[in-house]
């Protein structure tokens, strides 16, 4: 590599580093929803990151946006179409009936956790690689298990500390009420014809649900007057949604019934529900989670009748939207040593290893610098107690211990460091 290329070298557009301490914030989100997902009874699951191509094609739908704009797809060395997933749900589905978990099982519950892959125009709050966490269930017809996972996820960020949620619900039907509203709204939108976008005017002939979800605002302007998906729901549709509102009423998780929230990917069937930050900056990209109910998907790509409901939430909107600097996520040390000569350094390279052992976030400096430097670096590293051994420390068994938060010290023994340092930290 010349200079010169070394110079540009840089992250794929859309696609970015994430560093410390930023990463500490991220790690916390992951730990708190695998623990809530865990306390719902949910397990992990983990696909490759790349699946065949048709795959996504037949279960997101050929008509939108995601496959028709946004796929990462090569064709391999074994001459065979793959694709960076864009999304989460149809690998748990190809797992699911690759598995034959339907015929183990009367009930599966995935979680997974992983990144994600769209080629869009970035954006704040919006990349070509991002990360998602989500959920499946797998085998449970009934409303009360949809309403359970808003709650769930509305749970989530409220635990985060993030406030000014927005909940909304809708339902799409089943696939016998959709040509109906399908007819519907092509009927309403085909005199406006010429007024929308270019894309929506060839939605309108693919797939004019998609026109509701489009992002300009002529086109929005457009859709506030089309008639409501729920206007057209049949018997079973209705009753399910009518579920899923008195089940969430009962678990007090407030929330809006949006009839224009349909979510981008053709396979929801009932419910769809998406999670808006109000507050932060993220404009546009506000949507922090989503999902819905998927009767069909299973089927469709080849296993028994299971009906399914799932969401996803996306990592860097929900870190963008949490308060708190960084920094205050990262544990950092709680007991630093520094040391002076040979003997003494490698005596406080044992006692690290000691504390490691008894489950302490211990560490020394290893770099050959004068006493002053490591007192600098051990107040970095944010030290609760910092332990000094030097030549005449170690002579007499003793160690010097100081408490950073008094900015005390005091000469202890060896053979008491353990126990001091317990009773500082803990
Ligand atoms: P979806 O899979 O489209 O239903 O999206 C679910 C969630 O994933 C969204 O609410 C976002 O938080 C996140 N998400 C989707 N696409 C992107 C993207 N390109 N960049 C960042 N986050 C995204």
């Amino acid at each position: 590599m010349s200079g010169r290329d070394s110079e540009k070298l840089q992250a794929v557009k859309g696609m970015q580093d994430l560093l410390p301490p930023d990463s500490a914030k991220w790690g916390y989100v992951e730990k708190r929803a695998r623990a809530t997902f865990e306390s719902y009874g949910y397990r992990e699951v983990r696909t490759p990151i790349v699946e065949y191509t048709p795959l996504f094609v037949r279960s997101i739908g050929e008509t939108t946006d995601v496959v028709e704009k946004e796929m990462y797809t090569f064709t391999d060395r074994d001459e065979r179409s793959i694709t960076l997933r864009p999304e989460g749900t149809a690998s748990a589905v190809r797992a699911l009936l690759e598995h034959s978990l339907p015929a183990k099982e009367p009930v599966t519950r995935w979680y997974y956790s992983g990144p994600m892959f769209r080629h869009e125009r970035a954006q704040r709050g919006r990349y070509r690689q991002f990360y998602q966490m989500g959920v499946e269930t797998f085998g449970i017809a009934e409303p009360t298990i949809d309403a359970e996972q808003i709650a769930m996820l509305v749970g989530l960020f409220g635990d985060l500390g993030i406030t000014g949620l927005d909940t909304r619900i809708n339902s799409v039907g089943g696939p016998e009420d959709r040509p109906k509203y399908r007819a519907a709204l092509a009927a309403y939108l085909e005199p406006f014809r010429s007024q929308l976008c270019a894309d929506c005017q060839r939605r309108l002939d693919t797939n004019p649900l998609r026109v509701l979800d489009c992002k300009h605002e002529n086109d929005q302007k457009i859709v506030k007057g089309a008639p409501s998906i729920l206007d057209h729901l049949g018997e079973a549709a209705k009753a399910h949604f009518a579920g899923v509102q008195a089940a969430l009423d009962a678990l007090g998780v407030a929330y809006t019934i949006d009839p224009k929230m349909v979510r981008g990917l053709d396979y929801y069937t009932g419910t769809t529900f998406e999670v808006r930050a109000s507050g932060g900056d993220l404009g546009a990209q506000n949507t922090l989670g989503g999902g819905g109910r998927y009767d069909r998907l299973v089927q469709e790509m080849g296993g028994p009748a299971t009906p399914a409901t799932g969401f996803a939430f996306g990592l860097e909107r929900v870190v963008l939207t949490l308060p708190g600097e960084a920094d205050t996520f990262e544990p950092g040390a709680e007991v630093f040593f520094a040391s002076h000569g040979d003997a003494a350094k490698l005596y406080c390279l044992k006692q690290v290893q000691n504390l490691r052992a008894r489950g302490f976030r211990a560490d020394l400096e290893h770099r050959n610098v004068g006493m002053k430097a490591q007192l600098k670096r051990a107040d970095r590293v944010g030290a609760r107690v910092v332990v000094i051994v030097g030549e005449q420390e170690m002579a007499a068994n003793q160690a010097v211990l100081r408490d950073m938060k008094a900015s005390e010290q005091r000469t202890i023994e060896a053979a008491d460091l353990v126990a001091e340092i317990k009773r500082l930290v803990r």
